[in-house]
């Protein structure tokens, strides 16, 4: 009850202290990066023992996905931000001068932000730069599955923020549905896509814009023109990254027949140089994050296992996994994976692959190995997805100079860099006109100016 509350209530304090324009305030908005980062650099080895509670995740990924990348988006904003919000100046017709037009980036206000448990640090403050950065408040919400992540994200921002410009409110389902009856000014949401459907929902009774950011199954065609130790080294180390768990890694691999039995060898290899000839004992290799997720996953391992298989309850533990010769039908390829499990499809005419991945919803990523320009080209102009990463995996979500987001199923609107400042914005457009020269052709009575006014539009 107290929470209801509480939550009922943190929308209206957030929007009274909006509207006193403190946010609003570029020199306020750098301070509060700036205090961000900090607080960010002092807690590292706090957000990198979380990540390791919540997901045994290695320090190596806790560092480079989830601490630097939060550290790199924050210096990119506090470097671009004088930029990004000046004014744009915009041309305007003949029949309206005198004028002047601009396009004002204006911030939308109250946002709430919900995030996943996969990169529970990384997923919740990205998004919370680009609202600081376009001078927004927030609420929000962590995952509940990532309980030690949740816990150090609330007490990092209770203690350096106040509560009427961003708060935390952690908790499940039942916390997260009472924020949605809630009226924000902007909603941004990464998860599955079947939450994100629930999300739209309820931001449509008020009208309120959302980011999704989901999931879903993305394919990496591999050709015969390729390196393929390479190829190999690097679908490898973006499957079992995070162990599975990221929602850009290669779902499944489309494989020309004639060279797959060689990638396979390599995958092994590997799969051992990387993690040695037990995962189980490897510190670089991640666990899965709950029990539900590890029944739901093990339930995969079905048909033709050619690597791995070994599964351990207890520990949430799933070796790196390849299942070959899966069919479009079977169980495996019917939702996103989001565990250690590499499925083998294998193909004879990539225009059937491409005619298949069509049917399918949008992915997030497409990933294409070949070393064939046509190739390469052919598949970007006869699909569409999110993103798409050429000879590697999970590159596309590291700079912050690409928009990330996804296209269709896979979601709504996308964020890092310069995109996460304009999702959190209104571009707002304004004529600004003189009182001299009042043409009184605009005006009624109408009769003998139309030829006129025809004349003028051309301008
Ligand atoms: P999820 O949709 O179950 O949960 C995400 C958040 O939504 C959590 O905070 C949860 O409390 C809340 N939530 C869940 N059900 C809700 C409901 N009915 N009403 C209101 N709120 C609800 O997702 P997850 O299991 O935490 O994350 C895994 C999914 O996220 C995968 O599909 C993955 O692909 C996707 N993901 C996408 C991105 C991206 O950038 N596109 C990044 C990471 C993860």
């Amino acid at each position: 009850m107290l929470s209801q509350i509480f939550i009922s209530d943190l929308p209206s304090k957030q929007r009274q202290y909006f509207r006193t324009g403190t946010t609003k305030n570029i020199d306020y908005r750098i301070a509060q990066l700036q205090t961000l980062k900090q607080v960010v650099i002092e807690h590292e080895s706090a957000i990198i023992e979380a990540l390791k509670a919540d997901l045994n995740k290695p320090e190596f990924e806790a560092y480079a996905s989830e601490f630097s990348f939060v550290i790199k988006e924050i210096n990119y904003a506090i470097k671009n931000i004088k930029n990004w919000v000046k004014a744009k100046k915009a041309s305007i017709p003949f029949i309206l001068l005198p004028a002047s037009a601009q396009i004002i980036p204006e911030p939308l206000g109250v946002a709430l932000i919900i995030g996943p448990w996969n990169y529970p640090f990384q997923l919740i403050l990205t998004p919370l730069i680009g609202a600081i950065a376009s001078g927004n408040c927030a609420v929000i919400k962590p995952s509940e599955f990532a309980p030690h992540t949740s816990h150090l994200i609330t007490e990092i921002i209770s203690k350096n923020f106040p509560q009427e410009y961003i708060s935390v409110v952690e908790g499940d389902v039942e916390i997260s549905k009472q924020l949605l009856q809630e009226k924000f000014d902007h909603i941004f949401f990464t998860g599955s896509t079947a939450t994100g459907k629930i999300i739209m929902a309820a931001a449509a009774k008020n009208l309120t814009p959302v980011t999704l950011e989901l999931g879903g199954k993305s394919p990496c065609i591999v050709d015969k023109e390729i390196n393929l130790e390479v190829t190999a080294r690097r679908i490898a180390w973006g499957k079992f990254y995070n162990a599975g768990q990221s929602c850009i890694a290669p779902d499944y691999i489309l494989i020309n027949k004639d060279i797959k039995e060689e990638f396979l060898k390599n995958i092994e290899k590997c799969i051992q140089e990387f993690y040695g000839d037990n995962p189980k004992n490897s510190p670089d290799y991640a666990r899965i994050i709950n029990q539900r997720q590890f029944s739901r996953a093990a339930n995969l391992l079905q048909g033709d296992i050619r690597i791995g298989g070994e599964i351990n309850a207890d520990e949430l533990y799933i070796s790196p996994t390849v299942i070959d010769n899966v069919t479009w039908e079977d169980t495996i390829m019917q939702d996103e994976i989001f565990a250690p499990i590499l499925s083998i499809v294998e193909y004879i005419d990539i225009n059937e692959v491409i005619d298949k991945i069509n049917l399918l919803p949008k992915p997030l990523a497409l990933y294409i190995f070949s070393n064939n320009k046509k190739f390469q080209q052919k598949i970007l102009s006869e699909t569409s997805s999110g993103g798409v990463c050429i000879n590697d995996v999970l590159k596309q979500w590291f700079t912050s100079t690409l928009a990330f987001g996804g296209v269709g199923d896979s979601g709504i609107g996308s964020y890092h860099g310069k995109a996460s400042f304009d999702t959190f914005s209104h571009y707002k457009s304004v004529v600004n006109r003189k009182f001299f020269l009042d043409a009184s052709i605009l005006y009624a009575p109408y009769a003998g100016k139309l030829s006129l006014l025809k004349k003028l539009l051309r301008w």
